[in-house]
This record gives C-alpha cells, structure tokens and sequence, in this order.
C-alpha cells in the first residue's frame, strides 16, 4: 500500500492560523528582528519569506541587512542593540555569514530568551539535558510531522541520516528525550543501508539528491525528509520520492513537507517568547 503522504502545509497553515489567533489576544504586539550578513540569494529570499510570515500574523518585524564585510564585532554589536530593546522579543541571525565572522559566536550573542531559532549554546544545551528550552525550528517542525501520523515514538528506533547542529543532532536528542532509540549516521557511516532499513523513523538531512532509495527503507516507515536540492531543474528531496512512497507507512513531500513547518514554528517560538517576556 502507497505511503500516507504527510502534508506539511496543511500543518503550518493550522500553526499560522492559530498564532495570529493568539496575537489578537494580546495586549501588545509580539517583536522579531532578523539579522543577515552579505546578501547571498538565498537568504536574502528566506527573510524575505519570514518577513512575510510575520507580517501575515501581525507581528512587529525588523530586517538589518548588514555589509558582506561587515566585521565580527559590529554583528555582534548589532545583535547586543537588539537584547537590550523590550519591545524585540525574538532575534534570528541568517546564516550562512561570510568567512570572517563566526557564525557560531553571533547566534551565541542572542540573549538566550530571544533566541527564536533555539540554535545558541545554551538553548542546544538545555536540550542536551532534557531541560525546557527553545527547539530549533527544524527539528521542533519534524516532531509535528510525525505527532500528525498519531504513531508513537516512544520505544522506536530513529535513525537520522546527517549530524548538523542544525537539523541532525538536535532531532536525535529531541526523539530520544522522547524515549525514541536513537542512531546517528554520516558521511562515515559504514553500511548506511542497513542502518536505514532498521529504522521506524528515519530521518534525512544530508543535502543529497535522493540518496534514500526504496531498498534502503523499512516497510511502514515514518520517512521525513529534510534535504532541499536542486536537480535538472526540479526541487528535490534526499529520498527519492517516487519509489519510497511505495515502501514508507508516511512520507513527506518536498516541497511541501517540512519547508513550511520551519516557517511556521519560528512564529510560533517567537509567540511563546513574547508571551514570556510580557505576558
Ligand atoms: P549539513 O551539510 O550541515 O550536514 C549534512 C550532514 O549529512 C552531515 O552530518 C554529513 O556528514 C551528512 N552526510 C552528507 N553526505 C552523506 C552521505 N552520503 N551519507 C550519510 N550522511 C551524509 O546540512 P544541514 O543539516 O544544514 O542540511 C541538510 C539538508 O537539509 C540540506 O539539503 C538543507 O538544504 C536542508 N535543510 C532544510 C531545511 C528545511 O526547512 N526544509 C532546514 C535546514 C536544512 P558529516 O557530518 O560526516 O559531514
């Protein structure tokens, strides 16, 4: 039987409607400000789609579009403007960032409960240990898509294809606080497949074009695909859809899947740290 197709649109669009629900109810209007550096196409075009997302939930926005050459100390400068201002409740930092600054340091100089994208030192390790923290916008995504198969997760094996702080790692701890037996692969990984084919809930942030084939997955598996690529012309995944689809129990779509519920949980983060800041 063809995979249950988990649609990520419908989701956001139920996590956008329920936030400008919220907003309505305040008393104040929730504050964001977003920070690139450079003006590389591509995250010149996610801000502006986070732009956009904010506005449509009515909640105050900020862009700072800084210089390609700006300097390590006047991102962090402006960054430090941005935690002492009360009515900005959520600062993100766009990455990438050009070769002389340390994308790391800049996201670490967010004041911890502004950090929108849950992607600093201390939210991460507040995670680590399983304590109550801001979830990066990815992986807290991933974990809604697969609470919407209304399967599980404790007791599963999950097995995520990609480390990155962004995506890879944070969703392994967040499955295994959530009593998931977890495995991590990478690009050393010997025997990817057999590591993928054990997996209840198998997870892939690698950047590959389809590199999960349907032999490479077990039968009535929860498939998420994180990968966006481009691949003669199409936008692709890191699972190759098609045959997948035949094999998985759910499978998330690209476009379509989790793209849109990043979009959606920053609003909602930025939501619930306005609401801890004046609420
Ligand atoms: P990174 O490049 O930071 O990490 C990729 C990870 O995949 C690394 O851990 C790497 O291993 C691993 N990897 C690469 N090739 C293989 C392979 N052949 N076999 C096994 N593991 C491999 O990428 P990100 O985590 O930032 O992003 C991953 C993908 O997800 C990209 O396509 C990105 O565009 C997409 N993405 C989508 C988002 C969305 O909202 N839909 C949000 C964020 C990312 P190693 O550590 O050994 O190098």
């Amino acid at each position: 039987m063809p995979a249950e197709i988990i649609d990520g649109n419908r989701l956001a669009k139920s996590i956008r409607s329920e936030t400008r629900r919220q907003v309505k109810k305040l008393k104040f209007t929730p504050g964001i400000a977003v920070v690139q550096v450079g003006d590389d196409p591509a995250s010149t075009i996610y801000v502006d789609y986070k732009q956009k997302d904010c506005e449509r939930v009515r909640f105050h926005s900020e862009v700072y579009r800084m210089s390609e050459r700006a300097t390590q100390d006047e991102v962090i400068d402006r960054i430090q403007t941005l935690n002492g201002r009360k009515e900005i409740h959520a600062i993100l930092a766009q990455m990438p960032v050009p070769d002389q600054i340390d994308g790391q340091a800049v996201i670490d100089a967010i004041a911890p409960e502004k950090d929108t994208d849950g992607l600093g030192a201390a939210n991460l390790g507040n995670l680590m240990i399983n304590r109550e923290c801001v979830l990066p916008c990815t992986p807290a995504g991933i974990v809604r898509l697969i609470e919407s198969t209304g399967e599980e997760i404790e007791g599963k094996h999950a097995v995520c294809v990609g480390r990155s702080s962004l995506v890879g790692k944070p969703i392994g701890l967040i499955l295994l606080n959530r009593n998931a037996t977890v495995t991590y692969c990478h690009s050393r990984t010997r025997h990817l497949a057999e590591q993928t084919r054990s997996a209840d809930i198998l997870i892939v942030a690698a950047g590959k074009p389809e590199m999960i084939k349907a032999d490479m997955v077990k039968a009535g598996a929860i498939v998420i695909d994180v990968g966006i690529n481009r691949l003669e012309g199409r936008l692709v995944g890191d699972v190759h859809y098609e045959s997948v689809k035949e094999t998985a129990g759910y499978i998330t779509p690209v476009p379509g899947g989790v793209g849109p519920m990043t979009r959606a949980i920053l609003l909602e983060n930025t939501l619930k740290l306005a609401i801890s800041q004046c609420g």
